[in-house]
């Protein structure tokens, strides 16, 4: 089996942040890529900043914090994931933009290096497809807040081999993370339960049911969910819930899928939720402040 060592992170948005956070802690050397030396910046200042919470909050050693950040390294020359082991993609959750990042990507990587998708929602098989290794590509679906949250969805292609499934389960062990496998089907497990309700929310919005605050108090008192359903959307970002329902309605050609359009006109508003600053609640102030 194909030791792991080097770890490739393509994206420096929350997922790809939250990968190398974890990664790094667990002992790997982790080189993140994005398009422009200011996302990659920006992406090592969060991942600073999450370091330094975990030690302010006691859940992580100061010199544990100065080793990990010292294993992570980031540039915006896809060259440098060349030497890595295993490369997890995590850009936007765009297809178009996925199958262009492994053209691009294939030629460099060591014939051996294993391929990993932390897609939300799309087609394992169909990514791996337009790789040059899909025996040796899967879906390793983290959960946003990486650092705390505990689970990872491991996905199948059709042609995904034992050996690149097991190196994965083993390797996601190491993270101290708990697995749990998925049928290659649209938004797998998690998502294909949790979007659909998130987007009803955003219907019990749009049809005046309730406001942005009635719906999330009802959810979180009601329910027991530890966060609203909007706040949620907001935290997810709003063009990857509105990319993952497209999905999921295109893939399983069913209208319970149907997108709101509301969730359309907030994406089309430049609105994606706390990662703009704006979303169903205004973060631009101290406290967020719902915007419907
Ligand atoms: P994000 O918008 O925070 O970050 C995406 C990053 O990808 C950006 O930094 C962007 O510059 C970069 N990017 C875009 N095109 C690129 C390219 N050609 N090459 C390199 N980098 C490129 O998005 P995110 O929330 O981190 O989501 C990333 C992936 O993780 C998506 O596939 C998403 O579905 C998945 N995911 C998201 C969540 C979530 O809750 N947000 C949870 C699990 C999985």
């Amino acid at each position: 089996m194909a030791a792991v060592e080097k770890i490739g992170v393509i994206g420096a948005g929350q997922m790809g942040c939250g990968i190398a956070h974890v990664c790094a802690l667990a002992g790997y050397n982790v080189h993140v890529y994005d398009l422009s030396q200011d996302r990659i910046e920006a992406g090592l200042a969060t991942i600073n900043g999450n370091f330094a919470r975990q030690v302010s909050n006691g859940k992580l050693a100061e010199e544990d914090r100065k080793a990990a950040l010292s294993r992570i390294a980031g540039s915006s020359d896809m060259n440098d994931l060349a030497p890595m082991d295993l490369v997890i993609e995590a850009a936007t959750e765009e297809e178009a933009i996925k199958r262009k990042i492994y053209a691009q990507l294939c030629p460099i990587l060591k014939p051996e290096a294993l391929l990993a998708t932390n897609t939300s929602s799309l087609s394992i098989t169909r990514l791996a497809a337009a790789t040059d290794r899909p025996e040796r590509f899967m879906g390793i679906h983290f959960m946003n807040p990486v650092p705390v949250m505990k689970l990872v969805e491991l996905v199948r292609g059709i042609a995904t081999d034992e050996t690149t499934f097991t190196t994965a389960r083993e390797f996601v062990a190491t993270l101290d993370k708990t697995v749990t496998v998925a049928e290659d089907f649209p938004a797998f497990i998690v998502n294909r339960i949790l979007l659909p309700m998130i987007n009803e929310a955003i219907y019990t919005l749009y049809e005046g049911v309730g406001s942005v605050e009635a719906i999330d108090t009802a959810m979180k008192l009601g329910a027991n969910h530890p966060m609203g359903p909007l706040q949620l959307a907001d935290f997810i970002g709003l063009d990857t819930c509105l990319s993952i329902m497209q999905v999921l309605h295109d893939g399983l050609a069913d209208s319970k899928y149907r997108p709101c359009p509301l969730l359309v006109k907030y994406v089309e508003a430049g609105w994606l939720g706390r990662k703009s600053g704006r979303g169903f609640y205004d973060y631009r102030g101290e406290t967020p402040v719902p915007t419907r």
